[in-house]
């Protein structure tokens, strides 16, 4: 065992505090990461404020880890000392059930979460990566590209594939006409995967206030759905739209922007329950509404690689530890540009 220097959340309702504990000592397949940067995901707020239900305290949230091999068991062959690597959402994944070879463990009963889970034993809680190190199973650690920079690759760990995978299963690319509501944290890494997929981009943000930002991204038009006018413009125009709202949004006013055969992919969660869905929204152009959840481990190795080659990383703020509680607030308010990135440097502080 080794103690591990964190932050945790004591309770759903209280704030973010230092907090100590023990990381296991290293199997002969694991491997020891020292942390150098973690990204703030939404999905780290929801579950430090139970916002799901069922979350376990003390909590140390963080899974979008970015960070350099210390050590490695004697039978890990993937990794070596120095390596950079990262871990994304999960840790542990059945190892019982047939299904498990199909690539697609994030979906399979016996998942392990980073954070606010039970390891395989069923008794040890998990714990993520806003501390100094974590040790984790070979088959679960990524490599990031050299070309890029830990802090701006650590969002792509649970923000950029979980972009990846849907844009990827719908075949966004040449011909396809993809929106992507919200620019936030997922979006924004959804319109550069999606814009690098050669798909056209457009971004349904709740004003204009982003629009120059998004265009960057690689959006080629932007509209705001504080405008009502925008529904009726762009009716009826999209192959694909992946929805990263957190919030309690109206989907039929989206599902209308649908071409025939038209998907949606649902990936935000949101914190309150949504409008029913119209049958004649989807029963009128043969449309999907879907969902999706991040990637697998392949798929993101895969996206990594895929941002390596096309120079993709998250636009970000890097803050101290120290700053999490104002970080959780301003990621409520949708006023981040466009992730944080803990700099686990200043753990030391
Ligand atoms: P985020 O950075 O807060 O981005 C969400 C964006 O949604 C905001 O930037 C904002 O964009 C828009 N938005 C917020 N409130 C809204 C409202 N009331 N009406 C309309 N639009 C609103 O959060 P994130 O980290 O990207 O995560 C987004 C959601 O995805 C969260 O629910 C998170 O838990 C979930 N998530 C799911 C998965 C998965 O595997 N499916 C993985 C990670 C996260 P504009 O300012 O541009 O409107
Ligand atoms: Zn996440």
């Amino acid at each position: 065992m080794t103690l591990a220097r964190g932050y945790a959340a004591s309770a759903a309702k209280e704030k973010l505090a230092p907090y100590s504990f023990e990381r296991r000592a290293l199997r002969a397949d694991d491997v020891g990461i020292e942390i150098k940067f973690c990204g703030v995901c939404h999905s780290d707020i929801h579950q430090a404020r139970d916002e799901w239900g069922g979350a376990m305290f003390p909590m140390v949230p963080g899974h979008e880890i970015a960070g350099v091999v210390t050590a490695v068991g004697a039978d890990v062959s993937k990794f070596k000392v120095g390596d950079r690597v990262g871990v994304g959402c999960f840790v542990d994944s059945c190892t019982q059930c047939a299904s498990r070879h199909v690539d697609l463990e994030q979906y399979m009963p016996g998942l392990v979460q980073t954070y606010n889970s039970f390891e395989a034993d069923g008794s040890t809680p998990t714990h993520g990566g806003y501390s100094d190190h974590i040790v984790v199973k070979q088959g679960y650690v990524l490599s990031i590209p050299d070309n890029l920079p830990l802090d701006r690759a650590a969002p792509l760990l649970c923000a950029g594939i979980t972009l990846y995978s849907p844009l990827n299963h719908w075949k966004a690319g040449p011909g396809k006409k993809v929106a992507i509501i919200g620019l936030g944290g997922l979006g924004h890494m959804g319109v550069k995967i999606a814009h690098a997929m050669g798909a056209d981009v457009t971004v349904l943000s709740q004003s204009l206030a982003k629009q120059e930002d998004g265009l960057r991204f690689g959006a080629a038009h932007y509209y705001a759905t504080n405008d009502t006018s925008t529904f009726a413009k762009l009716a009826g125009q999209f192959d694909l739209i992946i929805n990263t709202v957190g919030a309690a949004v109206d989907w039929n006013d989206y599902l209308q922007l649908l071409t025939v055969d038209g998907a949606m992919v649902l990936v935000g969660v949101p914190d309150a329950a949504t409008p029913p869905v119209s049958a004649f929204n989807l029963i009128g152009g043969r449309r999907t509404l879907a969902g999706s959840m991040i990637g697998s481990i392949k798929e993101t190795q895969e996206m990594l690689d895929f941002c390596g080659k096309h120079d993709i990383s998250a636009d970000i703020e890097v803050i101290d530890i120290q700053a999490i509680n104002v970080a959780f607030e301003r990621v409520v308010k949708s006023d981040v540009r466009y992730r944080f990135v803990i700099d686990m440097k200043s753990l030391a502080a």
